[in-house]
């Protein structure tokens, strides 16, 4: 037996044709519940000869647009119309979900910053094995729907992985304009936020796997902007791709698509100490170089001068802070510059 095998179980055979609604069963042996499990919605829709396309929401479990995006395209698939394979995990973190945490109450682990996981880890450690063993390796395109969390606030917006591969980079195009969203931020979807590359985006990479993922919302509510972005894009994109049929795409969008970056780190604003914070921008904003991101007043002295916080580069205001609390280290929010 392979000593990497996966310990989550699931009922959904992923070769068989048709429409299944079914479950992922991580282990979950706790005091309340000695052969427990915790059960992961999935549901796969098979049929015909096309590419399998993953879809995933709720990495964090604070994040909405997603997870209804995906559920509902479930229950609307006419899986006879289906050419190849759509597999849909709304909630991929569901502990996480069920308690509305960005991290797992389980781990306190984000599941986002673990991959590739391990079979025998955490809670959260295990999820991400099965998508690096399991779901990866049966899929050729990755939709990974964000937002920002309970901590942050974003204009809703499409990421993109830039590529100085040509190929790479003209398959990306065109799953972008299938996608047709108003914001497209491209981005190093292998070492993501500051190097990090524990992240979905590198191991959908390294299986081969072409990935667009994007921030719908945040502030751990429904942004209906950015939910009626992700649900146009995933499905244009499955047209696109042939896997549900041409008729059923979006009507195309009115206006140009925005192109953006937001690698320069003078981008981002940072908190330097403790205190709450006061915005100076508002989201969708042209913001000017060296701007006033926003004030940190002191917590304890309401005379005390209240500090500032610049951007140092210009931009888009594509991203708030939604927590006035701050610490040192908390971003406050960033821009994006077009490209
Ligand atoms: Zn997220």
């Amino acid at each position: 037996m392979n000593s990497d095998r996966t310990m989550i179980s699931t009922d959904i055979d992923f070769d068989r044709k048709g429409l299944q609604f079914g479950k992922l069963r991580l282990p979950h042996s706790v005091h309340r519940s000695a052969y427990g499990h915790i059960p992961i919605p999935i549901a796969v829709a098979a049929n015909g000869e096309g590419p399998t396309v993953l879809l995933t929401g709720g990495v964090h479990g604070d994040e909405y647009e997603g997870p209804i995006a995906l559920s509902r395209l479930a229950r609307e698939i006419d899986v006879e119309r289906v050419c190849g394979r759509i597999i849909i995990v709304p909630t991929l973190n569901q502990p996480a979900f069920v308690a509305g945490t960005r991290v797992s109450p389980i781990d306190g682990i984000n599941l986002n910053r673990t991959f590739p996981g391990r079979r025998d880890g955490t809670a959260t450690e295990m999820i991400a094995h099965y998508v690096t063993t399991e779901l990866l390796p049966r899929a050729d395109f990755l939709i990974d729907l964000h937002a920002g969390g309970s901590s942050l606030q974003y204009l809703p917006a499409l990421l993109a992985p830039r590529w100085s591969d040509p190929g790479k980079a003209a398959r990306v195009e065109t799953l972008v304009t299938a996608f047709d969203a108003g914001n497209v931020i491209y981005f190093d979807s292998v070492r993501a936020l500051s190097g990090e590359d524990r992240v979905i985006g590198n191991y959908a990479d390294r299986n081969g796997v072409d990935f667009l993922t994007g921030e719908f919302g945040g502030g751990s509510s429904v942004n209906i902007d950015g939910l009626a972005m992700a649900e146009r894009g995933v499905r244009g994109v499955l047209s696109h791709l042939g896997v549900l049929p041409a008729e059923k795409a979006p009507a195309p969008r009115k206006g140009p698509i925005r192109r953006l970056a937001m690698d320069d780190p003078g981008l981002y604003a940072f908190a330097d100490r403790r205190g709450f914070f006061e915005p100076k921008f508002a989201l969708g904003q042209t913001v000017a170089a060296g701007a006033v991101a926003g004030l940190i007043h002191d917590i304890d002295d309401p005379w005390a001068t209240p500090v500032a916080v610049h951007f140092r580069s210009a931009g888009i205001a594509m991203c708030v802070r939604t927590f006035s609390l701050v610490e040192a280290g908390d971003c406050l929010g960033h821009l994006a510059s077009e490209i």
